[in-house]
């Protein structure tokens, strides 16, 4: 067994620039018109390969001009694509128009990403069983993230992010389920928990009860948090002035799934994610501010 396989969302992010929002049937200009790639598996993957992970990737992507940006970095950084197919869909768009205050509109159309189902992680089964980490997130159907923990034949680790209904035996495999404090509180909604708290050490002592083995939780410029039934652990991050935090989860997730596969316990690994997270935010972007294993990360103070 070796590696991680992501199994998750490839997107294009087309982004543009305006003054101010237009009303409903208004037409006004704007500047900007890039693609950068995103998605939250892509984001995911590249961040374990540049932090030195054995990465396959199983998703989907259209036969459109926006497959090739949005898997522009996963390729150059050596992850594995075999396992994204190439469906009739659209690629996964999120256009975002950002307004001069600072304000932003997001429309998302999943596209391929809508097709990866049951069966056609199905299709991937022999990667699933091999890798060592399956990495998941909640930008793909509950019928794909299901079917992938069933055919896991290691260790599941879950960011379920956004917080979508997948079956209950499906989502407790994760060992850790990793969360911000905001997709806590709507996992414990899922799992029937009535949650009165947004304390961290409370939420994640809420997720143990509830049944995961282990609990990751990022906190943003408070670091983040590991719990076991044994111990709960404060993560520092080192305190940064942060320009653009987009990304910073995906990216520690990423690298957290990195350091595990090369032999750190779970606190160990989120000290580095930490730091990667802390890095991301110095530059605007995602994929493009994560960090290889050549960067100088930013130290915890004190
Ligand atoms: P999410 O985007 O999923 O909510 P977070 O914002 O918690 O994720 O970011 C993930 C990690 O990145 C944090 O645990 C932290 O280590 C680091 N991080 C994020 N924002 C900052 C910040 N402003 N200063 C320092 N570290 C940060």
């Amino acid at each position: 067994m070796s590696g991680v396989v992501v199994v998750g969302s490839i997107n294009a992010d087309l982004g543009v620039r305006v003054a101010r929002h237009p009303k409903p049937g208004e037409t006004l200009l704007g500047a900007g018109g890039g693609i950068t790639p995103g998605g939250k598996g892509a984001n995911q993957a590249l961040a374990a390969s540049l932090q030195g992970a054995d990465v396959t990737m199983i998703g989907a992507v259209g036969s459109d001009p926006y497959a090739a940006p949005a898997t522009t970095l996963l390729r150059e950084s050596g992850v594995n694509l075999d396992a994204v197919d190439i469906t009739g869909e659209t690629t996964g768009l999120a256009v975002i128009a950002v307004a001069d205050d600072g304000e932003n509109t997001i429309i998302f159309v999943p596209g391929a990403n809508a097709t990866v189902t049951d069966e056609q992680v199905r299709q991937h089964a022999d990667a699933l069983r091999e890798a060592e980490i399956t990495l998941l997130q909640g930008e793909i159907p509950a019928s794909g993230f299901a079917a992938a923990t069933e055919l896991a034949g290691g260790r599941v680790v879950v960011n379920l992010a956004p917080v979508i209904d997948v079956p209950r035996d499906a989502l407790l495999k994760a060992d850790p389920i990793m969360a911000n404090e905001h997709e806590a509180g709507l996992i414990l909604e899922q799992l029937g928990v009535q949650a009165a708290t947004e304390e961290p050490r409370e939420l994640a002592t809420a997720l143990l009860e509830a049944g995961f083995t282990s609990v990751v939780l990022t906190l943003g410029a408070h670091g983040a948090l590991v719990a076991t039934p044994e111990k709960i652990m404060d993560i520092p991050t080192p305190k940064v002035q942060a320009v653009d935090t987009t990304g910073a989860g995906d990216a520690f997730a990423g690298a957290f799934v990195a350091r595990l596969l090369a032999g750190d316990d779970m606190v160990a690994a989120a000290r580095h994610a930490a730091r990667v997270g802390a890095f991301t935010t110095l530059s605007a972007g995602a994929q493009n501010s994560y960090p290889g294993l050549a960067a100088v990360l930013p130290e915890v103070q004190g």
